[in-house]
């Protein structure tokens, strides 16, 4: 019977959001969520995409079902996107592209193929990561285990996370966030990459990469740098693709699982397993948000226009950051924050306490999660300095 069902606890994120918007006060900031918002505070959609869907409208022909694997534009536009168009490992046949409801759904995928095809491997996650991973690869029937990310004193522990994985058993699967860390925006430098490549490489590790921010860390092409090293490198790796930020395509559910193999004939292989487990799952891809995508990777206008709006929500944030450090250093702090203006994408740790948390939200009404983390996108420009105090105010009192 139902009434043996246990209620678990919602979203805590979206808990949070609900605080946020009962809240009457007027100067009240919602840096929860984990959407982009431009500086009216909306989370646009992009034109690029809207100019793609008034093509789709007028061209579609058919809704009949697409192919397991999704839509072949799809495809071969986000191979070059994330590969690289000079990619060797495309050249050779050796990667291919399963489109998936969104990240979220690519990386359910990778869990299961994992759990299906290669059992007794698991899986290990940075301390901390994204909370979705947590509990996905567990429901896949994954292993989940962790490597040290950040230290007590809220700085990268790239120490601690090779120590780890130096220890990792050989086949295990190391999940990797490509660019703009999510929770903390801490992001490796290229050296601190080519450290991760050489234990990965040597404990022979099956690299996962999470992609959910191409275009919000440096570029779309510097923030692909890692995934490309480490697939021109080694004979196997897997990368999720998310289209949701960076094509504002949130709700679409668009994204994919790039599997990189030895050979292009293993490669089948792999994706013939892909194309059943997805079939056991969704069996067949939401065509909406691929077939825009697909459209303006392929088309030079709609790209570069595209191009030109990401890189705007990227200097937006980016500006945000130094702003944020800058209207601190008026109250002696920017040495101490010094790290938000570093950091990489659309969040930060910013090494506020739960404690401190809950007092900016009780007396100034800034919503941010009990662990410090902050969406950088959703702060005010015109109201940094307004902030600033509020956080003078909680540090040192
Ligand atoms: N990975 C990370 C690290 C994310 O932050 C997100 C989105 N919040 C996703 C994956 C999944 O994104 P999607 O909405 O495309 O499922």
């Amino acid at each position: 019977h139902f009434g043996q069902v246990a209620r678990v606890p919602g979203d805590p994120i979206l808990g949070l959001l609900e605080h946020f918007r009962a809240d009457p006060n007027p100067a009240k900031l919602d840096l929860g969520v984990g959407v982009y918002k431009d500086a009216a505070g909306r989370t646009p959609i992009p034109r690029a995409v809207k100019l793609a869907e008034q093509r789709l409208s007028d061209s579609e022909q058919s809704k009949s079902y697409v192919g397991g694997h999704g839509d072949p534009l799809f495809a071969e536009g986000l191979l070059r996107l994330v590969l690289g168009h000079q990619s060797a490992v495309l050249g050779a046949g050796r990667a291919g592209c399963t489109q998936a409801p969104g990240g979220t759904g690519a990386l359910r995928l990778a869990g299961e193929f994992i759990a299906r095809c290669l059992p007794g491997r698991a899986i290990w996650l940075s301390q901390p990561t994204w909370p979705i991973h947590e509990t996905l690869f567990a429901a896949a029937g994954l292993e989940v285990r962790h490597y040290p990310y950040v230290g007590v004193d809220n700085r990268f522990d790239i120490e601690g996370m090779l120590a780890q994985l130096g220890r990792v058993p050989s086949g295990d699967v190391v999940l990797l966030h490509a660019c703009c860390h999510n929770p903390t925006g801490f992001d490796l430098s290229p050296a601190d990459w080519r450290r991760v490549l050489e234990v990965v490489r040597a404990r022979e590790l099956l690299p996962l990469f999470d992609f959910a921010y191409q275009g919000f860390g440096d570029g779309l092409e510097q923030d692909a740098w890692a995934v490309r090293l480490f697939s021109e490198a080694l004979p196997e790796v897997l990368v999720t693709s998310s289209c949701s930020k960076n094509f504002g395509l949130y709700r679409e559910r668009t994204g994919a699982l790039i599997a990189i193999a030895a050979d292009a004939e293993g490669l089948q292989d792999v994706r013939s397993q892909l194309a059943a487990h997805a079939r056991n799952l969704w069996s067949t891809p939401p065509s909406h948000g691929a077939a825009v995508v697909g459209l303006i990777l392929g088309d030079d206008t709609l790209r570069g226009c595209w191009q030109n709006e990401l890189d705007g929500m990227r200097r937006r944030v980016a500006g945000l950051r130094m702003g944020l450090v800058e209207a601190l250093r008026t109250y002696g702090l920017a040495q101490r924050f010094a790290h938000i203006a570093e950091q990489r994408g659309m969040f930060s740790y910013t090494g506020l306490s739960a404690a401190q948390v809950l007092r900016l939200r009780a007396e100034d009404g800034v919503y941010l999660l009990e662990t410090g983390r902050a969406n950088v996108a959703g702060l005010d420009a015109e109201r940094l300095d307004q902030l600033a105090a509020a956080i003078a105010r909680v540090v040192t009192d």
